[in-house]
């Protein structure tokens, strides 16, 4: 290799993060929050439009969930839409400007929303270890979970939701009695408590991307309601509502 096109690989090594924005600034632990770099539309795809997608879970329309596959097609662009109507901003469907606007005012700077956190999701280790999957898929699950608890919160007119329960280990789950299995394994389950009656959160639920809601009648699940992205049961009897 001659130097001056040495130089040239070189220059294009170091000039390829432009969207992944998780910069050590001190020590290495502070974090900057997940950016875009440009505009996304029906059509596209990449690993921003995963991001994008994880962030606008919680809006797939009724008893939908919403793929967090890198493809940018026609149910992302619905999901977006609803995401812009949630927040009174223009329903083009397009994520640009204003909608990552609104999105950073929702994130913190570990890219999970404003009014969750992993700490609440996990109150059985801090490693998020011994699950029936590694550590870092409970927790990139759990991401997933709290921004449809952060759609399912607004809904819900921007009020305490509590969570009473969020991944569990297996001896964190046995100790509990809790189903052997559970999507509190998985870390993509929670278990709520807070402001609002159970079968209100049970039913708006619904419209939130949770594939699995237990709630009030059914067994062991009149004291919280029960939502997770995996699963497909539907059921809280006392509220009037099952199925899938
Ligand atoms: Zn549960």
């Amino acid at each position: 290799m001659s130097n001056s096109s040495r130089r040239a690989f070189l220059t294009a090594a170091v000039a390829i993060p432009t969207t992944a924005a998780v910069v050590g600034l001190t020590g290495g632990t502070a974090q900057a929050a997940y950016s875009w770099s440009r505009t996304l539309k029906e059509g596209m795809r990449g690993a921003d439009v995963t991001q994008l997608q994880i962030r606008v879970a919680g809006y797939p329309g009724y008893a939908a969930v919403l793929s967090t596959d890198g493809v940018f097609g026609a149910k992302t662009k619905a999901a977006v839409k609803r995401f812009q109507a949630a927040y009174k901003l223009t329903q083009d469907g397009v994520a640009g400007t204003n909608t990552f606007k609104k999105i950073y005012s929702l994130q913190s700077s570990d890219n999970t929303p404003i009014h969750f956190t992993y700490a609440e999701l996990n109150k059985c280790n801090s490693s998020w270890g011994g699950g029936k999957v590694s550590a870092s898929t409970a927790k990139a699950n759990a991401l997933r979970l709290m921004w449809k608890l952060e759609a399912l919160r607004h809904a819900l007119g921007d009020r305490a939701i509590t969570i009473s329960s969020g991944f569990r280990s297996v001896a964190c789950n046995n100790r509990v009695k809790g189903s052997a299995t559970s999507r509190h394994l998985y870390g993509d389950a929670a278990d709520l408590t807070g402001v609002h009656s159970f079968c209100t959160m049970a039913k708006q639920s619904r419209y939130h991307g949770f594939a699995n809601i237990l709630g009030p009648g059914f067994p062991n699940h009149n004291d919280h309601v029960h939502l997770a992205s995996g699963g497909s049961t539907w059921s809280a009897p006392n509220c009037g509502v099952s199925g899938r």
